[in-house]
């Protein structure tokens, strides 16, 4: 067993590894925030939707509004996981980040207990493919989250919007309650500045000072609700379907979406639908 010097060295290494600096945090509820970081050194140009790696020490403390971990997290190593990107593509040295918390996981209750100013770990690399590289000019994009999945769409938005005026874009937000639908005031704002885009929020719960809709995202398309509101067309042709967050949605949307004609797009097999799933 390693002695309690040996365990403080180890543990001062993994933190040698920190690299950044939060420098914003907003929480939009107590288990939901944006996380903005400045890294030491910029990162290479990289694309909206891609994504990085956080990491923080086993031995920082914990948030107020965890409860303890499922599994115990070595305190003399880093803890890594991958976030997507939430700020503009144009940004290479200060990221956002849309988190939610996992009140017995290892990293997230540690990421909510940083404060302003706190150091952490990021990635040198931004990989992944869920961009929009693949969606040809014309197309027509919808973008399909629950919780943080939203945060790749943000990256989309802010990157592209003025990009490709001619392209329809939706983003279809499913959540429990009105409080989680976090950045609904930009997406708002979007949507009453650019004709071509549209915002559809849904929700899960019984609110009634909620009057947008109450149906469940496979429920809205299969009742036409995205054609009839934004007119775009749910066609394999015309529109190219991304989803991301959780693997339920994922899954069902995926089901229905194959019914009419959805294919899963691989590099090597091309298809209209583009998915990824936050799974650890
Ligand atoms: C490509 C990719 C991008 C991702 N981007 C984001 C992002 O932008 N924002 C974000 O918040 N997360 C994102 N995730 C998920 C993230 O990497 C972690 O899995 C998550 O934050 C939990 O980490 P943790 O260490 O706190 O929990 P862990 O200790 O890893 O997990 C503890 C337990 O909680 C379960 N669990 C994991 N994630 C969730 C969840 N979201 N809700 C409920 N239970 C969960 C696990 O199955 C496990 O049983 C992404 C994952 C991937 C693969």
């Amino acid at each position: 067993m390693a002695d309690s010097g040996s365990t403080r060295r180890a543990a001062l290494s993994a933190r040698d590894k920190y690299n950044a600096t939060a420098v914003a945090k907003t929480l939009v509820t107590p288990d939901l925030m944006i996380l903005r970081v400045r890294t030491d050194e910029p990162r290479s140009v990289f694309k909206s939707g891609q994504y990085t790696i956080l990491g923080l020490d086993g031995s920082e403390p914990r948030s107020a509004n965890s409860v303890p971990e499922a599994i115990e997290a070595p305190p003399d190593s880093l803890i890594q996981r991958p976030y997507s990107i939430a700020s503009t593509c144009a940004e290479t040295q200060e990221f956002e980040f849309y988190i939610s918390q996992v009140k017995s996981g290892q990293l997230t209750p540690r990421l909510f207990n940083l404060q302003m100013g706190g150091r952490l770990y990021v990635s040198k690399r931004i990989v992944g493919v869920f961009t929009l590289a693949d969606t040809p000019v014309g197309c027509d994009v919808v973008m399909v989250a629950t919780g943080t999945g939203l945060a790749p769409y943000v990256s989309f938005l802010r990157s592209h919007m003025t990009d490709r005026p001619e392209t329809k874009m939706a983003v279809i937000q499913g959540a429990a309650h009105p409080w989680d639908l976090g950045y609904y005031s930009e997406l708002t704002f979007l949507a009453s500045v650019f004709a071509n885009f549209h915002y559809l929020p849904t929700l899960t719960d019984d609110n009634d000072t909620w009057t947008g809709h109450h149906l469940r995202i496979e429920e809205m398309l299969k009742r036409g609700v995205l054609n009839s509101e934004t007119g775009i067309a749910v066609n394999p042709d015309k529109t190219h379907f991304f989803l991301c967050g959780n693997p339920r949605m994922v899954e069902n949307v995926s089901a229905l979406l194959a019914e009419f004609g959805y294919t899963r797009h691989r590099r090597k097999s091309p298809g209209s639908l583009h998915i990824e799933e936050f799974r650890s």
